[in-house]
């Protein structure tokens, strides 16, 4: 493929944009590659820890005007910092009319949604003007429904057609437009939504997510020091992950690229030499350290059942989960022995309900035994890997089993891409420990 023909979309998050040094650095790397086509910004956010972000100080803008208070001082605040941002770049431009506009929308009493999206809104024409790109609104190309839901096959079609008459774009992140014309943000952090829509959108080669990280790391750094960062993960990993509480992509962000094949790419705006992370459907890349990543959650219940002849009883696993489905109690995990059952659950959801539950499932099945065990803690270890390295699964246990920690639960996906294994919650960051110990040496 020539280079002219690939296409690259480029989403900036805040603190990639946070002040005039930041949109020096995002503008170079937009620059430096002819194929990075659509750009799409995040509001500036923390420059330094302790500040505030754009975005939440529009909604506090809105709060006040809402309930009557003055709201022109912190306004003037967010003005001064849009103003410094376009003197530093010596930009010929001022938003003096794009302000008084949201002045008097405030004063009207505007949506918080629509506060909240001209942080994306300015920062989108500023960078428009910086780069050279053409600004085109995000509320004309992406749509709600009149039930608020984003509605994907009209932007789709819209954005597509509109996107690709221009060479090069900036398009606003976070927010779109209902059928009545106003204003309707994603969910906080939405940018990275917009990001994959304008890249599906446009049938990008390639959607890129600028951070002020180099890509996702193999655990928890609150756990685990430093810990090697993830080189390529698959959208199934990586959904193996986040389920597990790993904080990586919101779900809705990644996908509107994964139905359309487009590969993430998370990179460092403040390292662009470092390759970040590559999320792909498919790979043959090896990982190294045969695992991809570890996660887990404390919050987890488990329900023991013990039945002699179990194994033999037509329907006993049918009316175990007919109670939970009767309870609105979804689970999570259901390992099984020949005569035990273990129905593994989020606690808060069965808080409050336990001896009801216990006497349902003892009316239902009868069973010789039962009993709760609350505080668990389930650990993920995830890795494509797997499948093709035998002892994966040894070198967990007995991992663990050196640092003294008792495991309570196993279970491996038929797919291989996972093992979870359940502890008492007090032995969770150990467990984690340990088994990143055994698979990444130094
Ligand atoms: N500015 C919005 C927020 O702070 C959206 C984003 O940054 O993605 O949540």
């Amino acid at each position: 493929m020539k280079e002219s023909d690939c296409i690259k979309v480029v989403k900036f998050g805040g603190s990639s944009l946070a002040d005039a040094a930041q949109f020096k650095k995002a503008a170079e790397i937009i620059l430096s590659d002819p194929a990075r086509r659509y750009v799409v910004p995040s509001a500036p956010g923390k420059r330094f820890s302790g500040d505030a972000k754009v975005t939440d100080m529009l909604i506090e803008c809105q709060k006040s005007a809402s309930c009557g208070k003055d709201f022109a001082d912190i306004l003037k605040k967010i003005k001064d910092r849009f103003d410094e941002i376009i003197k530093d770049l010596a930009l010929d431009l001022t938003l003096d009319r794009e302000f008084e506009i949201i002045y008097k929308n405030l004063e009207k009493g505007c949506t918080v949604d629509y506060a909240a999206s001209r942080g994306e809104y300015l920062n989108a024409i500023l960078l428009a003007e910086y780069l050279g790109f053409e600004f085109i609104d995000a509320a004309e190309i992406i749509f709600f429904g009149p039930d608020k839901t984003f509605n994907s096959d009209r932007t789709n079609l819209f954005m597509a057609e509109r996107l690709l008459s221009a060479r090069y774009a900036v398009i606003p992140g976070f927010y779109g437009s209902l059928p009545c014309g106003e204003i309707k943000t994603f969910s906080r952090g939405g940018s990275d939504i917009t990001g994959a829509v304008v890249a599906r959108a446009v049938m990008a080669d390639l959607y890129e997510n600028w951070k002020d990280v180099s890509g996702f790391l193999m655990c928890d750094p609150k756990i685990v020091e430093n810990p090697h960062p993830i080189g390529t993960i698959t959208y199934r990993e990586l959904r193996e992950l986040s389920y597990m509480g790993a904080t990586v992509l919101h779900e809705d962000s990644v996908f509107p690229v994964k139905i359309a094949g487009i590969p993430i790419n998370i990179r460092n705006t403040n390292a662009p030499e470092d390759p970040g992370t590559f999320i792909v459907s498919e790979t043959t890349a090896v990982n190294p350290e045969v695992i991809t990543g570890i996660a887990g959650k404390k919050g987890f219940s488990v329900v023991h059942l013990e039945k002699d002849m179990m194994n033999q009883e037509v329907g006993f696993g049918m009316k175990v989960l007919q109670a939970f489905y009767d309870m609105n109690i979804c689970f999570e995990h259901l390992p099984s022995g020949i005569d035990t059952m273990s129905v593994i659950v989020d606690s808060s959801l069965i808080k409050g309900k336990e001896t009801f539950l216990l006497n349902k499932l003892s009316r239902m099945v009868n069973p010789d035994n039962i009993s709760i065990e609350p505080s668990m803690a389930l650990i993920a270890v995830v890795g494509r890997g797997m499948v093709n390295y035998p002892g994966t699964a040894s070198r967990v246990f007995s991992a663990i089993a050196k640092a003294g920690i008792n495991i309570k639960m196993i279970d491996q996906g038929s797919s291989e891409l996972n093992i979870v294994i359940g502890v008492a919650e007090s032995d969770f960051e150990e467990a984690i420990r340990a088994v990143y110990k055994v698979f990444c040496k130094s």
